[in-house]
């Protein structure tokens, strides 16, 4: 789960992490209420989507008084903000972070990410900051640094100093760059989020270290047990077929083709998505309905599929093991039945109550072509859509 960069700013402010003076506004009038309070020259007014690449894109402006606040305001909100991160159709801006303008003096990388190789949360920071981070992984590795962390002693202060050396902060300003680091540890731990980037991280030139932008990314597995950030989940954001997958529990992400896949077990999932592309088809959805799933979940599976303009053909692929084929069955005829089967279906099933699932799939009256191998299916579904 993402959440919006004003709202990453609250809770680094709420572990003692410094960052600029500055809240959310709804409506231009608000964003100059708030431009008045700080009471700065310059303000910076930041469109608050979830997604990178903001500046380069227009999304960041920093003004001189308070007609411009309500001007650049009034033309942000309700715009489609295209930034490299959002796809073309872009993203509404309904949000915005009115801030202190900052006078920056340089602007550094540093985040936590939890690396799989190593399975520890490790820090990553670097001097090139205010750029993309893929850019410098990939033109000048050697310029950024990793400090692995062990999950039982944590971030040990003498690893935040030597990363504060590392990414060349300044000496007097390590013990606030030290100070950052740990407290920034602190949050990602305690709110068991999986991804903070501070970029830029910057120092300024009346001696502060302060986060200029806050992205944090969070745990699904875990989020049950932060009320507090669960309650900060934006639905604007998300994609609705996604938000719907989510209230029943399914592992569903919306992809760019036009072929639905309705799966059971992520690795069989990510099969059937390469075995369509290699008929030369693309999947619109990676789907995973899981293992004990009863028919309503199925037939919601399905109807999430249904509901996508893009889909103009679905393929099911089930290897019933937990999953009994019956159930898919039952799952998929109420689905097509209440809501109507307009493209074509390829079905492939296989495994416990295999007979069954199929019996009821041929009584339903569905126009459905069977398959009796995942190649075979995925075949047959690219024949059909063309
Ligand atoms: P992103 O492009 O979506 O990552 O948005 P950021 O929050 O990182 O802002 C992009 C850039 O805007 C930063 O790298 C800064 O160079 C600039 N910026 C943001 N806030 C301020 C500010 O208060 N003062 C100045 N001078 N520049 C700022
Ligand atoms: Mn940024």
């Amino acid at each position: 789960m993402n959440i919006h960069e004003y709202q990453g700013k609250q809770l680094l402010r709420d572990y003692g992490v410094a960052v600029s003076k500055g809240r959310v506004a709804f409506s231009p009038k608000e964003a100059m209420t708030i431009a008045k309070e700080i009471g700065t020259e310059p303000i910076v007014v930041k469109a608050q989507i979830h997604a990178g690449g903001r500046g380069k894109a227009g999304g960041v402006k920093i003004v001189k008084s308070l007609d411009e606040v309500r001007a650049v305001a009034a033309d942000l909100i309700g715009t489609q903000l295209v930034t490299h991160q959002t796809g073309p159709k872009g993203q509404e801006v309904k949000r915005l972070l009115v801030e202190e303008g900052i006078d920056i003096e340089k602007e550094f990388y540093i985040g936590l990410v939890v690396d799989r190789a190593t399975d520890r949360v490790t820090l990553m920071g670097s001097a090139e900051g205010g750029v993309e981070i893929e850019e410098v992984a990939e033109n000048s590795p050697e310029k950024i640094f990793y400090e692995v962390i062990d999950p039982v002693v944590g971030l040990v202060p003498f690893q935040a100093r030597r990363m504060a050396f590392n990414m060349e902060i300044p000496s007097n300003l390590i013990n606030k760059a030290v100070s950052f680091f740990l407290g920034l540890y602190k949050v990602f731990s305690e709110k068991d989020a999986s991804i903070v980037e501070i970029n830029p991280l910057v120092v300024t030139k009346d001696d502060r270290v302060l986060a200029l932008d806050a992205k944090f990314n969070f745990d699904d597995n875990a989020t049950f047990r932060h009320k507090d950030i669960m309650e900060l989940r934006d639905y604007d954001e998300e994609d609705p077929k996604e938000i719907e997958a989510s209230k029943h529990d399914l592992s569903y992400i919306s992809l760019d083709g036009n072929i639905g896949c309705m799966v059971n077990g992520a690795g069989l999932a990510m099969a059937t998505m390469d075995t369509i592309h290699f008929y030369g088809g693309e999947p619109a959805n990676f789907l995973d309905v899981g293992g004990g799933a009863k028919k309503e979940k199925v037939a919601a599976a399905f109807k999430i599929i249904l509901s996508d303009p893009k889909v103009k053909g679905i393929f099911v692929n089930i290897f019933g093991g937990i999953m009994k084929c019956d159930v898919i069955a039952e799952g998929v005829i109420e689905a097509a039945k209440e809501v109507g089967l307009q493209v074509p279906l390829v079905v492939r099933l296989e495994g416990t109550n295999v007979e069954r699932g199929k019996a009821l799939l041929k009584e339903s009256g569905i126009n459905i072509v069977a398959a009796d191998s995942m190649a075979e299916g995925a075949k047959k579904i690219v024949e059909l859509i063309g």
